[in-house]
């Protein structure tokens, strides 16, 4: 079995991050995590990389600390998965996450620095990724709509649990994907500090080599969701 943290921030990327690379490697080391998806605030989030940046410099700094991190993975035995956190320009504080798509085709595409989510939701699909709505319902000052949600044929999934989500918005959350059974639904951690990391996971019975097989074992459903006080007592056995 292995468990892989779908949801995670690192300080370099994320201006809101509280944890290096090296600190993230040994949570999941400690944790006896297989792996996490680093998926750092991009062009509309909270990013913590030059905006007035040419757009391919811009993704490039971007991915650089990822690449960094997923190095000191290998050296130790767990695995980094590159992902994005992009805000939906039109949607104020609204998030989505973006799995399998590689920076270098991001970076290709000068446009996406204009991006809304229905050009957003196509070029991901063109890429074969998929794209989940990130902690819905989600209630803070800097949300215009917390309780709007995107075109449901705009998003391929939700995080119908997210760590840092109140129990009220994880319950709509939840309703949500039960009312959605065609979404792909997740769980994610969203851990800005190192003791969040594996606040959450999905379970798999095949090891993920990369991003594709990623995307693969999402579309098929083929993983178990941990959150909670399940999540905590499976990391103790
Ligand atoms: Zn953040
Ligand atoms: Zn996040």
């Amino acid at each position: 079995m292995y468990r892989y943290e779908l949801h995670l921030h690192s300080s370099a990327c994320s201006r809101c991050g509280r944890q290096t690379m090296e600190e993230i490697v040994t949570a999941l080391k400690e944790k006896h995590l297989s792996g996490a998806v680093i998926t750092n605030h991009f062009y509309y989030g909270n990013t913590a990389i030059d905006k007035t940046l040419p757009w391919h410099d811009f993704v490039m700094a971007y991915q650089e600390d990822y690449l960094y991190g997923a190095r000191l993975a290998k050296e130790a035995g767990v695995k980094l998965l590159f992902g994005v956190e992009e805000g939906i320009s039109e949607d104020r504080g609204k998030e989505v996450l973006i799995y399998g798509v590689p920076a270098a085709e991001i970076a290709a595409r000068d446009e996406l620095r204009l991006s809304n989510l229905p050009m957003l939701s196509e070029f991901v699909r063109s890429q074969g990724g998929v794209i989940i709505q990130a902690h819905p319902f989600r209630d803070r000052f800097y949300i215009e709509n917390p309780n709007t949600q995107p075109r449901a044929e705009l998003i391929d999934g939700i995080e119908f649990y997210n760590a840092q989500n109140t129990p009220e918005a994880n319950e709509k959350s939840l309703l949500y994907i039960k009312e959605h059974p065609e979404m792909i639904g997740i769980v994610g951690s969203d851990a800005h500090v190192p003791q969040n990391v594996g606040d959450t996971f999905i379970e798999t019975s095949q090891e993920i080599a990369d991003e594709n097989m990623l995307v693969k074992v999402l579309k098929e459903r083929k993983f178990t969701c941990f959150w909670g006080e399940e999540a905590a007592a499976r990391l103790k056995e």
